[in-house]
């Protein structure tokens, strides 16, 4: 081990709070779909910063406008209007079908907004339906609303007394959805893929069935496209993928490529629910997140880079495949970008992780022991195949 890293994590090991699993890796820089070591050591980049660096590392334009902006200014407050935020917030709308957006900081903060979103529109309308139905295994972020969301007991059962008001059901399941749902309930959160807990993309029947159940008994639908959006899918948002139309949805990783920011982008009456006052941020939308947001967009929103995203996410899922014929390969499933390898608990994804990450590849494991694969979204093919090879080496020469 070099002397870098072993000073670094003697540092961390004292200083830094003790949340984290982390690999035995240190980075210093990056470029493209390049990561490189304390060590100096290559690594081609499948997580990409947890499907954040949607453009990889020093993408150039990206860079001009964070370099630009800095030396403009990097934060007024939501006190004043600023061109970076209002421009950010267009160049986002344009061609969608949502009215208004609102930044905050991260994924968590943008599915609170949502929820407190909902809650202030029937608030408004003197109805009572605060209840909130998502997916068992869902992931929603860390707040403790978000938390309780989330359909883990493991992120929210030690920080009890929890709110209240949030019910869950399987994934996939629609008839038990439709069971959950009751004159209480106003809205309905659901991920197009769910991310963390191992890559499990939504059956297009199943989503199809929810909007049509939500518009039918009036429920809000939220789509958190936290992980799903900015392109991951092929699509600007991962509902495209299912025709379905929901009233809101929540952003924050891919969007400002690596800068911290999220959104709540939503539509009609739902969209006008926040007066003045009711919510709102320090450090949301300013000029420095909307500067880069609006330069990932100006990238991501090209029909042309989203049908690249949609033939290379094809192209990895058609490499990926032949990896079932191990008998430790139980699943191989994603959409667009974000495909999974799910292992069997034999094998740990651990340990795959760590060996493909000493072949110089990074990847990551997700929940259910299943491998993660979020690269940038300008990865290319040859990129896929040198991965791809590798891990159809590793897989060769593994028994269990
Ligand atoms: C990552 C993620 C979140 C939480 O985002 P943070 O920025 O970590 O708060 C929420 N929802 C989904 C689907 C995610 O993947």
């Amino acid at each position: 081990m070099d002397n870098e890293l072993l000073k670094i994590k003697e540092t961390d090991a004292r200083c830094y709070a003790t949340l984290f699993n982390r690999q035995n890796l240190c980075f210093t820089h990056g470029k493209g779909c390049t990561l490189y070591d304390t060590a100096g050591n290559a690594y081609i980049d499948f997580v990409a910063g947890i499907a954040v660096n949607c453009l990889g590392h020093a993408y150039p334009p990206l860079v001009a406008a964070i370099q630009a902006q800095a030396e403009r200014m990097l934060h007024v407050s939501n006190l004043y209007y600023t061109r970076e935020q209002a421009e950010a917030a267009e160049t986002l709308l344009a061609g969608t079908i949502f009215d208004r957006a609102f930044f905050c900081n991260s994924g968590a903060e943008a599915n609170e907004g949502a929820i407190k979103m909902v809650r202030k529109y029937y608030y408004n309308r003197g109805e009572h339906k605060p209840k909130i139905v998502s997916a068992l295994n869902s992931f929603h972020g860390r707040t403790l609303a978000t938390a309780t969301a989330t359909g883990q007991d493991k992120y929210s059962k030690p920080y009890a007394p929890l709110p209240d008001g949030f019910a869950h059901v399987p994934f996939n399941d629609f008839e038990a959805l439709k069971n959950a749902v009751d004159d209480e309930t106003g809205a309905v959160l659901l991920e197009v893929v769910q991310g963390e807990s191992g890559v499990v993309p939504a059956t297009y029947d199943y989503l199809v069935n929810v909007y049509a159940l939500c518009r039918s008994k009036g429920i809000l639908l939220i789509i958190d496209e936290v992980q799903t959006g900015i392109g991951r899918t092929g699509k600007l948002f991962g509902f495209e993928n299912y025709g379905i139309q929901p009233d809101i949805v929540t952003l924050a990783k891919g969007l400002a490529g690596g800068i911290p920011i999220g959104a709540v982008l939503a539509r009609g009456a739902v969209a006008e629910a926040f007066k003045p006052g009711d919510h709102g941020t320090t450090f949301g939308g300013n000029p420095l997140a909307c500067a880069a947001a609006k330069a990932v967009l100006d990238t991501i929103k090209d029909p042309a880079f989203l049908q690249d995203v949609t033939d290379k996410g094809a192209y990895l899922q058609d490499r990926l495949m032949p990896l079932r014929k191990y008998n430790f390969v139980k699943d191989v499933r994603g959409l667009g970008l974000m495909q999974g390898v799910q292992l069997d608990p034999a094998l740990s994804g651990a340990s795959v992780v760590g060996k493909m990450a000493s072949r110089g590849f990074l990847l990551n494991c997700a929940g259910n022991n299943t491998l993660r694969l979020i690269p940038p979204l300008i990865i290319t093919k040859q990129e896929i195949d040198s991965m791809t090879q590798a891990l159809a080496d590793l897989f060769a020469n593994t028994v269990i």
